[in-house]
């Protein structure tokens, strides 16, 4: 007796639906990509609960002709692609033809469409999936989809459904995401009668951030804009500065041809890209674009086709490292700019010079220095008097005004009032300077009295052996000692450590989780700001006024100044205008 069966269409199809509409916000998805596959300028999205009850799309796009009309709810039915050859090269947002009949297999469903051209339009209602009806409609050009009541046929599936405002919640993210991917489309977002969203197309991908997020977020923003020949591959868009970042990965948006997606690899590049300037935990702010040849992507991965595959994903993650970086670093003029202006106002900080409880014996500050030999300041210099101030002032931008809390470095531009956390401010500069003495000629360093050998785990020893050159640029001397056994008899002589063993085990652990798979460079470079901290001044250390000054213009000369190679902020900038507003002067 034959066991098996062919689906029945309609059961077909609703097994295609649990791949491509899991929730409402799906449906959102596909069809305003539908939508935007079809040239549409102005795209209106109408949800009511969350979508469960009622999802309308409505476009002024191309329109279709009954006959498509028709077709477009037949599974694998698409205008979009005809050749395997196509399917190799996707240059549209759709191609696999599930959505519409998904959709409206597990709902209620109403489609009216009509070409620009054309004298009527058609409308068609299916429900669960059986076309009811078709007769003539006469709306405007363009195509209007409603989606009432998902899954009121697969009771199984709507219980997955979460509250209503979740729900929302992800369709409204879904569509910041279609209007981030497309400027130049006009997007309303209505939930529950009243209006979400309102965006009106937009001259460029800046003007529709401000338009969504505010202009403070533009301000934070730096213009990423690199052409890599090498990997084939544009990269565009906008990206948060040094230091900005959130919680979570919601305004972490990468595009691939138009396409937001995930991808761990983009994923990994970012965080890579960002490094140092990026808190433990938190998450880069990106609006970035990668326009590469489609054949060069397969995106073909994922039903939901949230998902790619690069060809050459090892070329593409170094293009997007490399472009932030590069970003990044140049972001640092603007602050630069800040500090090279004169001060406007006469200087309030002389009558309130930095009088002698400031002063303090200790001398702890010590910044290895670039050109001067070991660049100990010993001077025994106190903060200096009015006249002395006067000088430093003529020879430098910036103005010190005094240390709040032993911690905080208080300065004048010409933008108001500047905070510096000393401590922060000496990591980043220790971390750029070992990292650049790590580049050029290694780390110095100091033999131990006594070497020492010990034994590691097999993986761990096999992670030593593969990175050996690059702990040698680090300044840790260390040697294979027989199987699985190490020697180590150096380390670098800033570092200042009882149990070199300890430490050696240490560093492996640390290093191994955190550059899984990144560079020998970034390996260095996440040792130096794991070693680093502890070695920087201690916030209350007391500086002295030359001390200060030194710190500040090292700071000034540092690729990221804005923050320490942990990714917290070295100095915040309090704007006249906004201690105006504290103090009631303005509104
Ligand atoms: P796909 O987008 O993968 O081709 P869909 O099921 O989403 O598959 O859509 C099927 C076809 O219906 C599309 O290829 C397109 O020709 C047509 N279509 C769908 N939505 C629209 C729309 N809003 N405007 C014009 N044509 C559309
Ligand atoms: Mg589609």
């Amino acid at each position: 007796m034959s066991r098996i069966r062919l689906l029945p269409e309609i059961l077909a199809s609703q097994v295609a639906a649990g791949e491509v509409v899991e929730r409402p916000a799906s449906v959102v998805k596909e069809l305003v990509e539908n939508s935007i596959d079809a040239g549409a300028r102005k795209i209106e999205v109408n949800i009511r609960r969350g979508g469960i009850s009622l999802v309308r799309v409505v476009d002024d796009g191309c329109g279709m002709d009954r006959d498509d009309a028709l077709l477009s709810l037949e599974r694998h039915a698409t205008s979009k692609i005809r050749t395997s050859a196509d399917l190799a090269a996707i240059a549209t947002l759709g191609f696999r033809g599930e959505a519409l009949p998904s959709i409206a297999s597990v709902s209620r469903f109403r489609l009216t469409t009509r070409e620009p051209t054309a004298v009527s339009g058609t409308e068609i209602i299916v429900a669960g999936g059986r076309i009811e009806t078709v007769r003539d409609g006469g709306e405007a050009p363009g195509t209007q989809i409603e989606v009432r009541s998902i899954f009121y046929n697969l009771p199984a599936r709507r219980k997955f459904l979460r509250a209503e405002n979740t729900e929302s919640r992800n369709i409204e993210h879904q569509v910041h995401l279609q209007a981030i991917g497309h400027p130049e489309i006009a997007f309303a977002l209505v939930r529950d009668d009243r209006i979400a969203l309102q965006l009106p197309a937009a001259a460029n991908l800046l003007e529709r951030i401000r338009d969504l997020h505010g202009p403070e977020l533009v301000e934070r923003l730096l213009p990423i804009e690199e052409p890599s020949a090498a990997a084939k591959i544009r990269i565009h868009g906008l990206i948060g500065q040094a230091g900005v970042s959130r919680q979570t990965r919601a305004q972490q948006l990468v595009f691939v041809n138009g396409r937001a997606i995930e991808s761990p690899v983009l994923t990994a590049a970012l965080r890579e890209g960002y490094h140092t300037a990026l808190m433990k935990g938190q998450f880069p702010v990106t609006f970035l674009f990668l326009d590469l040849d489609p054949a060069a992507v397969d995106v073909n991965v994922h039903p939901a086709k949230r998902e790619v595959r690069f060809r050459d994903p090892a070329g593409v993650r170094e293009a997007v490292v490399e472009a932030i970086r590069k970003t990044l670093e140049s972001g640092r003029r603007d602050w630069q700019q800040q500090f090279q202006k004169p001060v406007p106002i006469p200087s309030v900080a002389s009558p309130l010079a930095p009088q002698p409880q400031f002063v303090e014996p200790a001398l702890n500050y010590v910044i290895p220095s670039r050109a001067e030999g070991d660049g100990l300041h010993k001077s025994p210099d106190a903060w200096p008097t009015e006249s002395a101030i006067d000088v430093a002032k003529s020879s430098h931008q910036f103005q010190i005004i005094g240390i709040l809390n032993k911690l905080y470095v208080l300065m004048e531009n010409e933008n108001g009032l500047v905070l510096v956390d000393q401590h922060a401010a000496h990591e980043r500069i220790l971390f750029e300077e070992l990292r650049r003495r790590m580049e050029e000629q290694g780390v110095p360093s100091q033999r131990l009295l006594l070497a020492q050998t010990f034994e590691l785990a097999p993986r761990d020893a096999e992670w030593v052996e593969r990175n050996a050159a690059t702990l040698q640029k680090m300044g840790i001397g260390i040697e294979a000692f027989g199987q699985n056994a190490f020697k180590i008899d150096s380390l670098p002589t800033f570092l200042n450590v009882s149990d070199p063993v300890e430490f050696m085990r240490k560093v492996i652990d640390g290093l191994k989780s955190a550059s899984n798979g990144s560079s020998a460079l970034r390996l260095g470079e996440d040792m130096i700001a794991k070693t680093v901290c502890r070695h920087a001044v201690k916030a209350n250390d007391p500086l002295r006024y030359l001390e200060v000054e030194k710190l500040i213009s090292d700071l000034l000369q540092c690729d990221l100044p804005y923050c320490c190679p942990h990714g917290r902020p070295t100095m915040i900038q309090i704007s006249h205008g906004e201690l105006e507003k504290k103090f009631g002067r303005k509104v």
